[in-house]
């Protein structure tokens, strides 16, 4: 069977980019029966400046929001990485396998640097490299992404690829496979077609968060950035319209249709007739998860246990594979 392994950043509010590009296919892998490890990433969170004492509650959202999209905690591991201390070791080392080059060339890092890269924190440059760990930790063979972590996933696979030939140790990490599939891995900004939709956009109309209700859906969506035209009738002219496509392409991806179905249906038709179609089909399908989201976080304790019981059984996973990773490279063990 395939080992899945993904994570959500506890910062800010999950967005409908990170449900159909991440949670939505996790609960999908996990009702095809696969073994899924499923972690809220703390340590990659302090990459960036986070607001004193947030993580907390940050990374039971998230958590919750695992659950309430369909991932089941008695199945699934869903746990807190820095409660597996394993991702940091591993880190460590991958860090001294990967080549500066490698990881200059990250566009993420550029991205959020920003203009200043010189202020930057180290973690935030290196933070492609414990992604690598966190996925080769347990051996994971599959990678349920949006598109923005392609780049990502492509280096995690040189890292295994080098660490297996530097200690001559072929086979022993799997590359790791991106799954990066469907209308839902690359939704854009409601506001920049050419931006992806981001819990880190100050914009708070950029983007549909899982926790906004119907009338708050319904006014981001009236007010996201289109063209003057209309809807086209075929996939091609969507090309060069980027916000068009986008907001196409989140109808598609809620309503399980494809593009040309829905294209069909609101071919030569307004953006005043499309838009109020695509706020409901966005309301019904996110109504009833965020509705679940409410109650599991409310539930503080029953969270908390899910969280230590996640921590203990990733540990049991990652500890005999970090057992060889330390014989492997040399270090004294008593
Ligand atoms: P940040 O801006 O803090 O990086 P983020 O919105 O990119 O937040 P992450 O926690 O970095 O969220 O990513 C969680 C998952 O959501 C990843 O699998 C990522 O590929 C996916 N994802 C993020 N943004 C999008 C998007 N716009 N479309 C599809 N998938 C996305
Ligand atoms: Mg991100």
């Amino acid at each position: 069977p395939q080992r899945v392994f993904s994570g959500v950043q506890p910062t800010g509010n999950l967005h409908l980019g990170n449900y159909l590009g991440a949670l939505k296919k996790f609960a999908d892998l996990q009702r095809e029966g696969h073994d899924c490890i499923f972690s809220v990433v703390d340590l990659h969170a302090i990459t960036m400046p986070v607001e004193k004492g947030a993580l907390i509650s940050t990374t039971r959202q998230i958590a919750a929001a695992f659950i309430a999209a369909g991932v089941d905690p008695s199945r699934s591991i869903i746990f807190a990485q820095s409660s597996v201390l394993a991702h940091v070791e591993l880190a460590w080392i991958f860090n001294c396998v990967a080549r500066m080059g490698w990881v200059e060339r990250m566009t993420q890092f550029k991205d959020k640097a920003g203009k200043d890269a010189e202020r930057a924190s180290v973690g935030l440059f290196t933070y492609p490299v414990l992604q690598a760990a966190d996925i080769l930790v347990y051996k994971a063979t599959h990678v349920p992404v949006g598109e923005d972590q392609k780049q990502h996933l492509e280096l995690s696979r040189d890292i295994a690829e080098r660490f297996n030939r530097e200690y001559d140790v072929p086979g022993f990490f799997p590359q790791p496979e991106p799954m990066i599939k469907g209308p839902g891995a690359r939704i854009m900004s409601l506001k920049d077609g050419t931006k992806k939709m981001s819990k880190s956009d100050p914009s708070d109309l950029s983007r549909i968060n899982l926790v906004d209700d119907a009338d708050t859906i319904a006014k981001k969506i009236k007010k996201a950035t289109t063209d003057a035209g209309v809807i086209p009738g075929t996939v091609k002219e969507l090309e060069g319209r980027p916000e068009v496509e986008n907001l196409v392409g989140i109808f598609a991806a809620l309503s399980g249709r494809t593009a040309e179905d829905v294209l069909a249906e609101f071919e030569g038709k307004g953006f005043g007739a499309f838009k109020p179609a695509l706020a409901d089909v966005t309301v019904a399908h996110l109504a009833p998860i965020t509705a679940r989201f409410r109650e599991i976080l409310d539930d503080q304790a029953g969270l908390d246990r899910i969280l230590a019981d996640g921590a203990a059984r990733a540990n049991a996973v990652a500890a005999p594979i970090m057992d060889d990773v330390r014989r492997i490279v040399g270090f004294w063990r008593p």
